[in-house]
């Protein structure tokens, strides 16, 4: 199936590793060229090279904190006019919400709301001249289902998620579409991390506390950043202009409502 959207350019926020470079290399391989960034530039670099190698687009790259204003000035001057724009950055520590502070909720606030609302506001006027924009913000499943040791991010998510679902309604007319992946649980580095904290805690090993956790998913399984990597394009697609303000979500069918 051809998305439409060869020789497009995107910007795909955090993506050396996990969700956000499943995302870059799905877009590279429907022909999309994209300027990738994290903040360790090792990894990043081996990355984009391995994308360069199998897709032949043109990947640049940049080592930045996109959750900082001189780190997005950075990406918005190397790449000032993207098509696609996909935003993501690292979550939020988990904890009980009586130990944090106002700092805490600021930096929560700043790195997954604000970053993501600033990026859009850098380029999506641009986008709506050119009558073409896909924007695609990873949040998480917790936006719908709370975790309850993450209200940090249940909190800052759920705000950048109002936010969007506004403006989405505002600049659909223009062919400009905002729509957000909700991840339950993917294998990426940031669950192993999370798995190896948790049988440190608990005693367990990382695998009892893996497999305990995908049998609370219906699909007994963690997600493939690929399977996340082809949401991603197919709500960058050309043909996917009238689905606007979605919140969709990828977790095995661990939430249980019917809508
Ligand atoms: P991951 O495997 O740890 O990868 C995170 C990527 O983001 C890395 O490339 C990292 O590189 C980059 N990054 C982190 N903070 C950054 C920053 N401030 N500026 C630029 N780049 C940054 O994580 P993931 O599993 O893909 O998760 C991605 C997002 O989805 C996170 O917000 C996470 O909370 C959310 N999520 C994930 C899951 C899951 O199951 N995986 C579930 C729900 C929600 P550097 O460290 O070098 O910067």
């Amino acid at each position: 199936m051809d998305l439409g959207i060869r020789g497009r350019q995107a910007i795909v926020c955090a993506s050396s590793k996990g969700l956000g470079l499943a995302c870059a290399q799905q877009l590279a391989r429907e022909g999309v060229n994209v300027l990738m960034l994290a903040r360790g530039a090792e990894a990043l670099e081996a990355a984009a090279q391995a994308i360069r190698a199998e897709t032949g687009v043109n990947v640049s790259t940049i080592a930045t904190d996109i959750t900082t204003p001189e780190g997005r000035a950075k990406v918005l001057e190397l790449c000032p006019n993207p098509d696609i724009l996909v935003t993501n950055a690292g979550g939020p520590k988990p904890g009980d919400f009586r130990d944090w502070s106002r700092d805490d909720w600021v930096a929560a606030v700043d790195a997954n709301m604000i970053t993501p609302i600033e990026l859009i506001r850098a380029t999506v006027d641009g986008m709506i001249e050119r009558k073409f924009g896909r924007i695609v913000n990873i949040t998480s499943a917790s936006v719908k289902q709370p975790i309850e040791s993450l209200g940090l991010s249940n909190g800052a998510r759920a705000g950048l998620t109002g936010f969007v679902s506004g403006l989405a309604r505002q600049i659909v007319s223009h062919n400009v579409t905002i729509n957000n992946l909700l991840p339950g649980p993917f294998a990426t580095d940031r669950l192993t991390q999370n798995a190896v904290v948790r049988a440190k805690a608990s005693g367990q090993t990382v695998e009892q506390i893996q497999n305990a956790r995908k049998a609370t998913v219906p699909a007994r399984r963690f997600g493939e950043p690929a399977e996340f990597g082809q949401a991603c394009a197919f709500l960058c697609s050309a043909g996917a202009g009238f689905m606007t303000g979605q919140n969709l979500v990828l977790d095995g069918g661990t939430y249980p409502g019917t809508l």
